[in-house]
């Protein structure tokens, strides 16, 4: 089969190696489409301290199981040959404490489809049974390769866990800002505020929803004086997080979602914090978000016409690449079969 191989950080081919077979427990999956995000740009840049080389990239997919390993036809839910499936990629130990008291995606052994093992930016991928999810009808395969993302901002509206009514600030308007300015809208926000360097992302952003965008932080700060109740920052650049910071209310609280280089640093006032009780959390990838992230696609809820912009066939995978680092679009795709 062909496949996109990161053998070390910078060295990229599209090649062919041995088509897959499953082990028992594992299904083989004929990739219908397979997304590409910054950790695929972490992972090529070498900034990916989890990353193992050489690796097939590509951990947001979708497509067809061909083959179906021992016992993997009783893990997989009634899976069969034909049945359409989103994987969700992340592979924790299960024994370790954190996977141990309901943390699996804190995992001590960290393994992920894409990221450790062989993933999905090819015409085949093996992927364990448990971890398919089979797609509805009525959702095209590249909504399913949506799935993963969409789950990723779930996951960050259950550690943000806000109250109805609440004014949100979303920092950078990428496919992740852009998935949970829809989940905030439909989640009772009452004003949801965007802001981006990118007009075109920002006209995503109104298109979409979005309250009031702006380039600048404390332009859409002068509108609300006091400050947002939630601030989310998704794009993982120090100096606009500690902006971002300055723009939560007292009482508020501030998520950093988007992800920043290992070893980053920002300055926050600590007296700001207590005087102003000011809650700061994280969201790290997927904690038990898949299904309710199928059932918002399925549902309507998220736009997956405006998420969804190029694709691009598996030999064009480093172009790819380089839309997602220039921000062209929202969501690129590979389709490995197209
Ligand atoms: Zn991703
Ligand atoms: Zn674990």
């Amino acid at each position: 089969m062909r496949a996109a191989i990161i053998d070390a950080p910078a060295k990229i081919r599209v090649a062919s190696i041995p088509d897959p077979t499953p082990r028992p427990g594992e299904l083989v999956i004929r990739v219908g489409a397979c997304g590409i995000c910054g950790t695929d740009l972490h992972i090529v840049d070498g900034d990916s301290p989890l990353a193992r080389y050489p690796v097939v990239p590509g951990h947001e997919f979708a497509g067809e199981v061909v083959a179906i390993g021992e016992h993997a036809a009783l893990i997989g839910s009634g899976v069969k040959v034909g049945t359409r499936v989103a994987v969700d990629p992340n592979m924790p130990c299960c024994h370790c404490e954190f996977c141990r008291t309901g943390h699996e995606n804190l995992c001590l052994y960290y393994a992920a489809l894409g990221v450790t093992v062989n993933g999905a930016c090819a015409e085949y991928v093996t992927v364990p049974a448990a971890n398919a999810y089979v797609l509805p009808d009525t959702m095209t395969i590249r909504e399913g390769a949506l799935i993963e993302p969409v789950s990723c901002a779930v996951h960050g509206m259950h550690c943000l866990d806000p109250k109805s009514g609440d004014t949100f600030l979303i920092v950078g308007a990428g496919t992740m800002g852009l998935l949970l300015l829809q989940l905030a809208l439909h989640g009772g926000a009452s004003r949801v505020a965007v802001a981006d360097v990118n007009t075109q992302r920002l006209a995503r952003a109104e298109q979409l929803g979005a309250t009031r965008t702006h380039k600048d932080i404390n332009k859409l700060l002068a509108d609300e004086p006091l400050g947002f109740d939630c601030v989310i920052d998704a794009t993982g650049v120090p100096s606009v997080m500690e902006a971002a910071f300055a723009a939560v209310k007292r009482g508020g609280k501030f998520m950093v979602f988007g992800v920043a280089p290992n070893e980053a640093r920002i300055s926050l006032s600590p007296f700001r914090i207590y005087n102003d009780e000011i809650k700061i959390m994280g969201s790290m990838a997927i904690l038990f978000s898949f299904q309710p992230a199928l059932d918002l696609i399925s549902g309507g809820i998220i736009d997956t016409r405006a998420m969804l912009t190029a694709a691009l066939p598996l030999e064009d995978f480093p172009k790819a690449l380089t839309m997602v680092r220039h921000g062209e679009g929202v969501k690129t795709q590979i389709i490995p079969n197209g």
